[in-house]
Parts: C-alpha cells; structure tokens; sequence
C-alpha cells in the first residue's frame, strides 16, 4: 500500500518542527495566502482541509474569498498586492476559477517566489529543464515521494502516464524522467491504451475517468498510483477498475493516496518558500 495520508502525517510533522524551530529564533511563521473564487463545493473543501494542514504545522493561513462574478483584473490586482505583501509566504490560487478568468494571465502576474503550486511559468520551465531550485508542482511531487518513500525503483523502470494536463500529468511525467525513468505519456487521443499501461512498471492514473484502467490493463507487480477524484453518488473514487489490487504490486488508496500528499508537498513548498526568502 502506498499509504499517503501516513507519508503527509510524517511530513506535516518534520515542517512542524522546523516551523517552531524558526519561530523560536525569532523568526515570523511562515504565512500561506490561499484565494477561493466562487462557490464550488468541492474547491471549498480542499481550500479549508489545506488551511487546516497549514495551521496544523504552525503556518499562518489567510483566506481570501471572492465573488464568481470577479474579473481577470481584479484577482490580478489581489495577486499584485499579496506579491507586496511582505508577511506572505505563498499564494495558492485554488482552481477550477469560473470561465471569464484568465488564469494564464493571473498566474503570470504571481511571483514566482510565492508561487506554491508550481504552476508559473518559471517554475514550469525550470522543472522541464530538469534544474535544481524549481517549485515543484504539488500532485507531481507527491506522487514521485511516495514512489521514492516506498522503495519503488523509479530508474529504468517503465512509467506510463495517463493525463497530459499540465497541472498533473505532464509534470508528472517530467519528474518520473528527471528520476530516470522511461516515459510514455497517454491522452485521449492515444491509440491502444492498454498496450502502454500493460507495459508500466510504474502506472499513474491522472484520467479523471472512472473504470478508465481495468484489471487486465495492469502489468503484475507494477506500482499504480491513482490520482484521480472522481465524485460517484457524494463519494471519492479513481480511475481504477475492480480486481486492480489483485494484480499491483504497490497501490494508492484513493482516498487517502495522492490526495494528502499533495496537501504536505503544498505545506513542504510554503515553508521552503518563506526560507528562500528569508533564510
Ligand atoms: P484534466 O485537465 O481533465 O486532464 C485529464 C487528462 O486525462 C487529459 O490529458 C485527457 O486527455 C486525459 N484523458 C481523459 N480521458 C482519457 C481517456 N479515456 N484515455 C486516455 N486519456 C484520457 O484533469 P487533471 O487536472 O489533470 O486531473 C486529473 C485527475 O486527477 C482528476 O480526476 C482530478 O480531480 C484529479 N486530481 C487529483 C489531485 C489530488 O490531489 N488527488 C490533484 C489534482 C487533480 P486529453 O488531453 O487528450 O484531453
């Protein structure tokens, strides 16, 4: 079992640490600015659960909340003003935002520095130029740790990678490569899926579809990570098909997988922002 929500509990705990041990050196607590916009259901709940985290290790979590009606300027105006904000560690722009937003617009705006998502443009090209010092994105990270923490051997191995998003997917498979994997990288329009995912040593579901990867789709042994969260009748499930754990050799659960590790990379990615600024 590639147990996430036990990796998170460790990582939570050595940030914890190290946030008290800053504070007790008269250092400012780190501070995490996250921007809700709108009123989606299940946004406000990953927003409040990464607030809590935040907390929980000693960050100071400040909740910025704002109509669906907003413009593009407007949230680019409230990214301008907590890029001057001293006191601001990191921001997190939670999405989906509602279709008028220009999130490449607003991203852009953010300072790269603050930017605990790995979502700008700098950090992006810097994890596709496979250099040091990069904000990794948070799913992406989380997802090589707990391969990493589990002892699956990422050198050599094949890894299959379904989703080309470029919030999970293809920086996924970035950080598979840059750890010296082979990579394939499988979308909509790939011909014979199940050719490519028979192949996997290392299978990362990020589809969003589920029943997507059946039993039979899944090489004997391989480490399968199902990232996806899907909602079926108010419950959370993957993209993985029945008889799946039958045949991986490591698995997420989903929930309790991807879903908190991405939560403690976001926490890890706050902390080292504010010691990147004040180290
Ligand atoms: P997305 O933007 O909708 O991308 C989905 C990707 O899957 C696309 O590249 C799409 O291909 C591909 N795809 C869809 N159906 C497919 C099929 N039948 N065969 C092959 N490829 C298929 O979603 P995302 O933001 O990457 O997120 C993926 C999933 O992960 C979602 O369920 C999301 O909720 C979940 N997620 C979980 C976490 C977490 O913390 N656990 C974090 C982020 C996302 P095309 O490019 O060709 O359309």
């Amino acid at each position: 079992m590639l147990d996430g929500r036990k990796l998170a509990g460790e990582i939570f705990e050595e940030i914890r640490t190290r946030v008290s041990a800053r504070v007790a050196e008269g250092k400012p607590a780190p501070a995490l600015a996250t921007v809700l916009v709108g009123d989606d259901r299940a946004s406000d709940v990953y927003v409040r659960s990464k607030q809590k985290n935040a907390k929980q290790v000693g960050i100071d979590a400040r909740d910025h909340r704002l109509p669906a009606s907003i413009t593009t300027d407007e949230l680019v105006e409230l990214v301008s003003s907590l890029n001057a904000d001293a006191s601001v560690s990191g921001v997190l722009i939670q999405q989906p935002v509602p279709p008028q937003i220009d999130m490449t617009r607003v991203i852009a705006a953010l300072d790269p520095v603050k930017d605990v998502d790995g979502f700008h443009p700098v950090n992006a090209g810097m994890v596709a130029l496979g250099l040091a010092g990069a904000v990794e994105p948070c799913t992406p990270a989380g997802i090589v740790e707990l391969l990493e923490h589990a002892g699956v051997s990422i050198s050599g191995a094949e890894a299959v990678v379904v989703g080309r998003s470029n919030l999970v997917g293809k920086p996924a498979a970035l950080l598979l490569l840059k750890r010296h994997a082979t990579v394939t990288i499988c979308h909509t329009r790939t011909r014979e899926l199940a050719a490519h995912t028979r192949r996997a040593d290392i299978l990362v579901a990020a589809a969003g579809k589920v029943g997507l990867i059946t039993r039979e789709m899944v090489k004997p042994g391989a480490a399968v990570v199902d990232v996806a969260a899907n909602w079926v009748g108010g419950k959370q499930v993957g993209d993985l098909g029945p008889g799946v754990e039958e045949v991986a050799g490591w698995l997420t659960p989903n929930p309790g997988g991807v879903g908190p590790m991405t939560r403690a990379m976001l926490i890890r990615n706050t902390f080292n922002a504010e010691v990147r600024r004040r180290p």
